[in-house]
């Protein structure tokens, strides 16, 4: 068993600085990330609202470097997932991962929220062959091709423009006629003449012998369905949260994203709550980071006490 005064669940942007700052304080830190580290940033390909980098910082260069910037301070990796967590009954923290159990004094919960699937027939088997949720890491095969994105947010706008880059049309299908993205995306969208808009439609199946063809549309005001030929559909609606084995260990709230005191305190005293995973939480890189460092403040300040 190994034991650590701080365990961070999660290597996004709000884990990493979280383990920046623990490790730092010379905490001993210990940080479970189950893919790579940078969360949703490092599929994420151009991020241009992250202060200092008037030019913009690709997402997986800055995952890179928060990386090797928490390891510089000691902060161990460890690539596995946390399948439980409970209270030692000698006090602190017992975690459960498939590489045994680890101890810790605290934790810093920092989990995020992993895309939503549009749950419609076709998607699951159409996975990774022309079913994406990650331009960054599928848009290459789409040159010259015809791609549907699903979604009126930032992620399908920010995501439909990057793939403008290799598709040669990009249609964006959004459920209603007002997308939820921000002004200046929604600017750069409308003015790429690569970019069209299908409103009011849901996507309704996704059909191909092997790879993606067409997508089954229905108009939701008029109920009119259509056949839409195309090679990939990328999809961008939302996010749930990686939540399901905190279950009766902290307070959830009904969407299953972890209650706070409005900042980072769990109900749990010495659990911490960061970034995406929190309710409440902006769901900017900056403020993930932000609130990384907000939680590990408070668990320095938690474990002078214990
Ligand atoms: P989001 O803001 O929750 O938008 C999800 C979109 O998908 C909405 O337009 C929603 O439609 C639609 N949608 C949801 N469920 C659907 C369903 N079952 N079928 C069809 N459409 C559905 O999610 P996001 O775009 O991933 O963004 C998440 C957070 O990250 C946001 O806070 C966003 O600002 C942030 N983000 C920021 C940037 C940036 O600053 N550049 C980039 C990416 C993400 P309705 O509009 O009708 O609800």
């Amino acid at each position: 068993m190994k034991k650590f005064q701080v365990a961070i669940l999660g290597g996004g942007g709000a884990g990493l600085t979280a383990s920046l700052y623990t490790s730092r304080a010379n905490l001993s830190t210990v940080l479970f990330e189950k893919l790579t580290p940078g969360g949703q940033i490092a599929v994420t390909d151009l991020v241009e609202n992250y202060p200092g980098f008037p030019e913009g910082v690709l997402g997986p260069d800055i995952a890179m470097k928060m990386e090797e910037q928490a390891k510089k301070y000691g902060t161990v990796i460890e690539y596995q997932e946390v399948k439980k967590i409970l209270s030692a009954s000698q006090g602190g923290f017992s975690l459960e991962t498939a590489g045994g159990e680890f101890r810790a004094d605290s934790v810093i919960l920092a989990t995020g929220a992993s895309f939503r699937m549009l749950g419609v027939p076709g998607e699951r088997e159409l996975t990774g062959k022309g079913v994406s949720y990650c331009a960054t890491c599928d848009g290459a095969f789409f040159k010259g091709k015809n791609v549907l994105v699903v979604g009126g947010g930032d992620s399908a706008l920010q995501e439909g423009i990057f793939l403008t880059r290799f598709a040669t049309r990009v249609t964006v299908v959004h459920r209603r006629d007002k997308l939820r993205a921000s002004p200046i995306l929604q600017q750069r969208a409308k003015e790429n003449p690569k970019i069209d808009f299908i409103w009011d439609t849901a996507v309704e199946k996704i059909e191909g012998q092997g790879k993606v063809q067409r997508a089954q549309l229905k108009n939701l005001k008029s109920g009119h369905e259509s056949e839409f030929p195309v090679d990939g559909v990328f999809i961008f609606i939302g996010h749930d949260p990686n939540s399901a084995f905190l279950k009766g260990f902290v307070d959830l709230d009904e969407k299953g994203y972890v209650k706070s005191d409005g900042s980072v305190k769990t109900n749990v005293p010495g659990v911490f709550a960061a970034g995406e995973i929190r309710a409440g939480a902006t769901k900017q890189l900056v403020a993930a980071c932000g609130e990384g460092c907000e939680a590990a403040l408070a668990a320095q300040e938690f474990l002078e006490h214990v």
